[in-house]
């Protein structure tokens, strides 16, 4: 099965090429759900500092959900213009108010966080609860599109095979792993300009070498 392949192959490569971030040794929601607030958009790198000292200064649901967004906003406006504390805290006070302060572990109660889509929902569900949910960001789906020769374009994230595709890879009780290699991969391997297929563990089943490189 082509799913058990790409498992294989990817968790051998990813042995090789972790890429460490401070939010990739816990299991803490509270932490992953900022980790991937931040990450939106943004490169990993740029994020490290500000995650860390966000972590400093609001390290629990309970601390963030009573700060000052504007002294938030102090943190997060290092991401870019579009990070407001009230993202935030807005996302904090909902998650006391309605799930006591934990964070939930079903895609439908995640979906209802302000701020939290589906991508961030299945990150959470995958990193922090190990669950056979699927995770599709827009480098993973570049990936599945190129790999299972699909030839879809436009938004590739939000398209029905690219999920159902990505549902059928979640079928592994590693699914957590699998979420941080195949972020790995597809920033490394299989990224949006030039792939570097020449050097990818996954070529020879993949549609995209077989078209166009081999
Ligand atoms: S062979 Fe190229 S297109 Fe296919 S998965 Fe690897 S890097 Fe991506």
């Amino acid at each position: 099965m082509v799913e058990k392949y790409i498992h294989r192959k990817l968790f051998l490569w990813h042995k090789e090429n972790y890429r460490y971030f401070p939010w990739r040794h816990t299991k803490n929601p509270y932490k992953i759900m900022i980790a991937e607030f931040m990450l939106h958009r943004t490169r990993a790198e740029q994020v490290v500092p500000v995650y860390q000292e966000f972590m400093k200064k609001y390290p629990d649901i309970d601390s963030l959900a009573g700060a000052d967004p504007i002294d938030v906003s102090k943190v997060t406006e290092k991401l870019g213009l579009h990070w407001r504390g009230r993202h935030f805290t807005d996302a904090a006070i909902f998650i006391n108010n309605k799930f006591k302060g934990r964070i939930p572990d079903s895609r439908g109660k995640l979906l209802s966080v302000p701020g939290i889509g589906e991508y961030i929902a299945g990150a959470i569900l995958t990193v922090v609860f190990n669950k056979k949910e699927w995770v599709v960001d827009s480098n993973i789906a570049r990936f599945l599109n190129r790999f299972y020769g699909l030839n879809l374009s436009g938004e590739l994230r939000r398209k029905r095979k690219i999920i159902e595709i990505s549902r059928s890879i979640y079928q592994t009780t590693r699914s957590g792993q699998l979420t941080f290699a195949l972020l790995d991969f597809t920033g490394l391997i299989c990224k949006p300009v030039k792939p570097v297929c020449n050097f990818c563990i996954l070529k020879m089943k993949c549609n995209y070498w077989k078209r166009h490189l081999k």
